[in-house]
């Protein structure tokens, strides 16, 4: 059976996070959190250029296992958070401490 690269990944990040991660869930969630985190997407480009999106659980977990950074589920590199536009799917680079900028530098949109 094949089984893509990413997934490999996944299963020993995973694995590697073990400990860690059942004391973050331990602490800090409850089932409706799970819910919320479960429902909300995040979008990341990496050092490399991947671009790629998770449930906000995903990235507790993946964040959690490299010691709160980010990391490319493709290839390894540290990523930053993005947001999508709404009119183009884009994502676009935060400005500032995270804020969205005030057009879309991809179809110039006001945001
Ligand atoms: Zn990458
Ligand atoms: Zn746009």
């Amino acid at each position: 059976m094949a089984i893509p690269n990413g997934v490999k990944v996944g299963v020993a990040v995973a694995a590697l996070a073990g400990a860690g991660f059942f004391v973050w869930r331990n602490a800090s969630e409850t089932d409706s959190n799970d819910f919320m985190l479960n429902r909300m997407t995040q979008f990341f480009t990496c050092a490399n250029n991947h671009e790629f999106h998770l449930t906000a659980k995903e990235v507790r977990r993946i964040s959690a296992a490299n010691d709160g950074q980010m990391r490319c589920p493709q290839c390894s590199a540290l990523a930053d958070e993005r947001f999508q536009c709404p009119n183009c799917q884009k994502l676009i680079e935060p400005v500032g401490h995270g804020n969205i900028p005030t057009a879309c530098p991809h179809c110039k949109q006001k945001l």
